[in-house]
């Protein structure tokens, strides 16, 4: 009742809207699939990743096409830039299911020539048998859950494939992909920092035009949370982890490879143009279980989210044609909250013109006067005449900036 409410409301102004700036003609859409499953639980993950005894893959393609027809009838042919499919692991669809929802966006949307098509992959051997099929289906992109280059490493962290899997991984997705990206997870238990770079030299070495390079950290009601709670492994302490973030970017930058955000690092050009939008606050659509959305009509912004419980989103797709559970306007505080809070931790920073556009209001009057002064004034934060940045220092302060600065 309350969502039949909502979209009338948002279909009321869908059809007075005058349309901004950013939607004539330059108002693109990043497309984001969400696939719930996995072969196995990591012990550090806290995504919405579910394992079954056996996937339910023809319902659940299903009923993704099914909510992204739904979506697609209020949000029009929009022009998709980016489509991304995530999770879970959605390397564990057959290539076939991805040609289907690949065929679907580009019949109900406007989907760029050039559009970036990514796919997260783990590397085990089963997974990258179908990397020719995915490359066949339209992936153009694709982002290997690597994690580590070391055995035990693998163990620790609960992965499913092997040092000499990852690497076989990666050796045949560089034959067969124009893009490619892995991940990789440091700051683990009694890992020293010449371990890490000597980790670092491996990857770089593998020439991907893209690594996402995160610090371990302990998630809530994850495995490891408990485990790191009663005190079965220690992390590295606070200066080794801040070593090895430093020696992460300068080795990334001695490759080539340029830190453009936090953990993101990629050759001039090749950054991943989906994860772009999230951090540019741009409008994304979210489809499938516990996926978000923000996507303007007009002057609002819509919050969007679907259920987190693989099964009760598909019978609520059955039933409704989309697993919904919020669709709410977003206030210009909270969307300039959001902006501040992805935007800084870009290196180029928060661009006035968008923020002004996106927020309904200026960046200037969306932050504490004093608090930017201070900012500025100890070099966090730095201003051009284009954008608001945060300097190195400042992105590694951001969790205790970023509540102060926003109004
Ligand atoms: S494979 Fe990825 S999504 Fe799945 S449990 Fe492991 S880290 Fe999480």
């Amino acid at each position: 009742m309350l969502l039949a409410f909502l979209s009338l409301r948002i279909a009321a102004a869908i059809g007075q809207r005058k349309k901004p700036a950013y939607e004539q003609g330059m108002q693109a859409l990043a497309l984001y699939l969400h696939w719930p499953f996995c072969l196995s639980k990591c012990p550090y993950c806290d995504f919405n990743s579910h394992v079954r005894a056996r996937i339910p893959e023809a319902r659940f393609v299903a009923a993704l096409r099914r909510e992204l027809a739904f979506e697609a009838a209020r949000l029009g042919r929009r022009r998709v830039t980016s489509v991304f499919f995530g999770g879970g692991t959605p390397s564990l669809m057959q290539p076939e299911s991805v040609a289907a929802l690949l065929a679907d966006a580009a019949r109900l949307f406007d989907l760029a020539a050039d559009a970036e098509i990514t796919l997260e992959a783990n590397p085990t051997s089963i997974e990258a048998g179908r990397f020719r099929g995915y490359r066949e289906a339209g992936v153009n992109r694709v982002s290997i859950g690597v994690q580590s280059f070391d055995d035990a490493a693998l163990r620790f962290l609960g992965r499913e494939h092997s040092a000499a899997q990852a690497r076989a991984a990666i050796e045949l997705a560089r034959q067969i992909f124009p893009r490619l990206s892995f991940d990789l997870i440091y700051a683990l238990p009694e890992q020293t920092l010449p371990q890490w770079q000597a980790e670092l030299d491996t990857a770089l070495g593998l020439t991907a035009d893209h690594l996402s390079l995160y610090q371990l950290t302990i998630e809530q009601e994850t495995k490891f949370a408990t485990l790191h709670g009663r005190g079965d492994f220690a992390l590295p302490d606070a200066d080794t982890a801040a070593a090895m973030y430093e020696a992460t970017a300068e080795a990334a930058a001695r490759h080539g490879l340029a830190q453009y955000e936090i953990s993101n690092y990629a050759r001039p050009g090749a950054e991943s143009r989906h994860n772009l939008a999230y951090w540019r606050y741009l409008d994304y659509a979210g489809i499938g279980p516990g996926a978000h959305g923000r996507l303007s009509f007009g002057d609002a912004l819509i919050a969007t989210s679907r259920h987190r419980a693989p099964e009760i989103w598909a019978d609520m797709v059955e039933e409704t044609g989309s697993g919904s559970t919020l669709e709410a306007a977003i206030s210009p505080q909270d969307r300039a909250r959001e902006a501040l809070l992805m935007g800084l931790r870009l290196s180029e920073g928060i661009l006035y013109a968008r923020f002004a556009e996106r927020c309904g209001m200026r960046l200037a009057d969306a932050v504490d006067g004093e608090v930017l002064q201070q900012a500025l004034a100890e070099d966090y934060l730095r201003e051009t005449e284009t954008h608001l940045i945060a300097t190195e220092e400042g992105r590694k302060r951001l969790d205790a900036l970023l509540p102060e600065l926003a109004r």
